[in-house]
């Protein structure tokens, strides 16, 4: 059970900078409260007693997002729920809301923060690689006397290894902030004890963008969570992938080399194996979302011989 001496619900971004830093030791934030809640309960932390929680879902600067300039700003307190419901989301983010399908159930992603799935840093952590993928930044805030400074730093960065992360302690993460995808076909593939309700075992996020005549690669993100302590991004595979003409041997050829960089001590061969046809999967079912034109069966075909 968890319980604390505090529970505090500030407004405002000053408000909650000034609550943390005066917060005594051992007092947390809470967003959703979906891992938290999980880890104060018997077989992990059991019974946990903070001084103070600190709960930002009211903090209003925290809500909403902005897309300007090729970038999509997702405020801290954005919850996976509007990557299914969100046109604007959906357009600019496509891999996401196949991600969010998958993730828990309606009631947890209603609650659950992308910021809060990041800042926990589970190696496996479905956010993660789409996030990564489009070259996400987190943006923290901290009070420099009575002036909130912030910083932004790749979430490639960010990530130090399972529950580590670069934040300080007298810091919020206020946002995520990606690069804009819109043009792109997205996909998510996840494989867990069982597909739904559950934390992935390894899982894939792809981006790809074909050139007009649908027959190239203009550009392809992909990474993947769960093959070791961090996700990884496959800037290798994508550059293979990028200007090349689509075909599935290509496609079948680039799902093969990630295997090995699979490092994870638990399941090893089996994530191995998940990885190959993740790749592949999630590049062609990206292809497959990609508004551009696909390329004939007969050229895909001609191609797979
Ligand atoms: C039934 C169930 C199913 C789940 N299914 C999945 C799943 O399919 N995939 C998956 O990846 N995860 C899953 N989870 C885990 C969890 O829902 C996610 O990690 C979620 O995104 C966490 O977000 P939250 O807002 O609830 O975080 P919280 O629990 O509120 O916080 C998580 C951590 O982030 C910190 N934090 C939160 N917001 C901020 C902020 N703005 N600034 C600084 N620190 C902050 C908190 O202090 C805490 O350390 C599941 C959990 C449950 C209970």
């Amino acid at each position: 059970m968890l319980t604390c001496d505090h529970y505090l619900m500030p407004t405002s971004l000053e408000e909650a900078l000034m609550l943390w830093r005066g917060a005594p030791s051992g007092s947390r934030l809470v967003a959703g409260a979906t891992d938290i809640l999980p880890w104060a309960r018997e077989g992990r932390a059991g019974d946990v007693h903070l001084p103070s929680l600190i709960d930002l879902s009211r903090v209003k600067e925290l809500c909403g997002y902005t897309v300007e300039a090729g970038k999509v700003r997702l405020g801290a307190n954005v919850v996976y729920q509007q990557f299914l419901e969100d046109e604007t989301l959906r357009r600019h983010l496509p891999a996401m809301p196949f991600c969010a399908i998958w993730f828990a159930d309606d009631q947890i992603r209603q609650q659950a923060t992308l910021a809060g799935n990041i800042v926990n840093a589970s190696p496996a952590g479905d956010g993660i690689p789409p996030v990564i993928a489009m070259n996400g930044e987190i943006e923290m805030a901290r009070l420099d006397g009575d002036r909130i400074v912030r910083r932004t730093m790749r979430v490639a960065e960010f990530l130090r290894g399972p529950g580590k992360t670069a934040l300080g302690p007298d810091e919020i993460v206020t946002a995520i902030i990606c690069e804009s995808m819109e043009g792109y076909g997205g996909s998510f593939q996840k494989v867990g004890q069982r597909r739904s309700l559950v934390i992935s075992s390894v899982c894939a996020a792809a981006f790809v963008k074909t050139d007009p005549s649908g027959e190239i690669f203009e550009d392809v993100r992909l990474a993947l969570g769960g093959v070791g302590p961090v996700p990884l991004r496959l800037t290798d595979i994508e550059d293979m992938l990028r200007g090349q003409r689509i075909t599935r041997q290509l496609v079948a050829d680039a799902a093969g080399l990630p295997a090995d960089r699979v490092a994870s001590r638990t399941r090893r061969d089996y994530r191995r194996a998940v990885v190959r046809g993740f790749i592949e999967a999630a590049i062609e079912d990206a292809l497959v979302a990609c508004g551009a034109p696909q390329p004939g069966p007969a050229q895909r075909e001609a191609a797979h011989v």
